[in-house]
């Protein structure tokens, strides 16, 4: 979804590291004191006044900027070549099974499991996970997950990354080319990341990462077509890596952009994510975000009982019946319904019987994160 806390990050951060944390404004009116204190005799300290905070003003990041310019230049040459037929019948197979079974990656592995921890996996099933994830190269899994837990815990304010108040464009995409406010950079320390630290597979796939990205993001989706069924080299690396790439990243950026825009709030109408079906689709059961801002560790995301506008839980089912995953989180149907009666707009279609009737966690279950449940008891609609 973005490159890596890049030099111009730690730039920022720098500048607000050397505050020690405080805030802009905090600063420039120590600066006036010191100087006054110092001896000045300018009206300016005379008078009191104080400087005016600097606002905060996103500068590009070139090399990010031309990354996402080639990849979606380079899509539009795929597309190109998919819809002229000049690309092999199984390299069309290749190209859409490889953005299905990567996405799970994404959705089962970086979002739900390490991001949220909504459900344990054993290695065999997190290996498969970091396998697929690492397809899609959407940064390593540790980045991915620091910067979802950053925008669950600051949704929405100058904290967040791809905070959807600065409209839809900075949404979807500006944010992975502009430098970041200050107060993502300084959240982002803030964040706890020991469970992920002590993760080997996420580790591993952290330090090898270019390598990685070199041979699974581009070797293996462009010479398999090529190698197996005698594609041209140039239509197998425009379809499968440019165009395969970024349509898995625009679908990822959708969830950042029209879930947090266009769709109605059964759970909560008090804040921007909404329910999409269509995103939904798209990303494999991660657009009803509404339910999964309100509940982010159901490992459903959602409250569909049916698999088929969820495919996501339908593989973390599948694996735990073989026994790879476990500790399924869920949230109990009464508790979904009771916050729908108090917060929601009144758009909850579900009854109770379509919800999950195995909810294996709610209430009570020591790992509920402690400042979920403060802002659960907090909530005023
Ligand atoms: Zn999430
Ligand atoms: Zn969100």
């Amino acid at each position: 979804m973005a490159p890596n806390v890049s030099d111009s990050d730690r730039a920022a951060g720098t500048v607000w590291q050397r505050a020690k944390g405080r805030p802009q404004d905090t600063i420039n009116d120590q600066n006036n004191n010191d100087a006054c204190q110092s001896g000045s005799s300018s009206n300016h300290c005379d008078q009191g006044a104080s400087v005016p905070p600097t606002p905060f003003r996103a500068r590009i990041r070139w090399p990010d900027l031309f990354a996402q310019l080639f990849v979606h230049g380079g899509f539009l040459i795929g597309l190109y070549y998919l819809v002229t037929f000049q690309a092999k019948f199984y390299t069309y197979l290749w190209t859409l099974g490889l953005v299905w079974a990567t996405g799970i990656g994404i959705t089962a592995g970086a979002h739900r499991l390490w991001s949220h921890k909504s459900y344990k996996a054993r290695w065999p099933l997190r290996l498969l996970l970091m396998f697929l994830f690492t397809i899609c190269g959407q940064r390593d899994a540790y980045t991915w997950a620091h910067d979802h837990r950053v925008h669950h815990k600051y949704s929405e304010t100058d904290a967040d990354p791809h905070n959807a108040k600065r409209g839809f464009f900075f949404a979807h995409v500006g944010w992975v080319f502009l430098t970041p406010h200050p107060e993502v950079v300084a959240k982002r320390k803030a964040i706890d990341m020991s469970d992920l630290e002590a993760d080997p597979i996420v580790m591993l796939q952290r330090r090898y990462y270019l390598p990685l990205f070199a041979l699974l993001v581009i070797g293996l989706p462009v010479l398999v077509p090529w190698y197996w069924w005698g594609e041209q080299l140039a239509v197998a690396f425009w379809v499968c890596f440019t165009f395969r790439f970024t349509t898995t990243l625009n679908i990822a950026f959708f969830v950042n952009s029209v879930a947090h825009m266009f769709g109605n709030k059964p759970y909560d109408r008090s804040i921007s994510p909404v329910e999409n079906l269509a995103v939904a689709i798209a990303a494999m059961g991660e657009g009803w975000h509404n339910y999964h801002h309100v509940f982010p560790w159901d490992y459903k995301t959602s409250e569909l009982g049916s698999y088929l506008f969820n495919v996501t839980t339908g593989f973390i089912d599948c694996f735990a019946r073989l026994g790879w995953a476990y500790d399924r989180k869920s949230v109990p149907p009464e508790v979904v319904a009771r916050r729908a009666a108090k917060c929601g707009d009144g758009t909850r279609f579900l009854s109770d019987e379509y919800a999950h009737q195995d909810a294996v966690w709610g209430y009570g279950d020591q790992d509920i994160p402690k400042e979920d449940v403060d802002a659960i008891v907090r909530t005023q609609c």
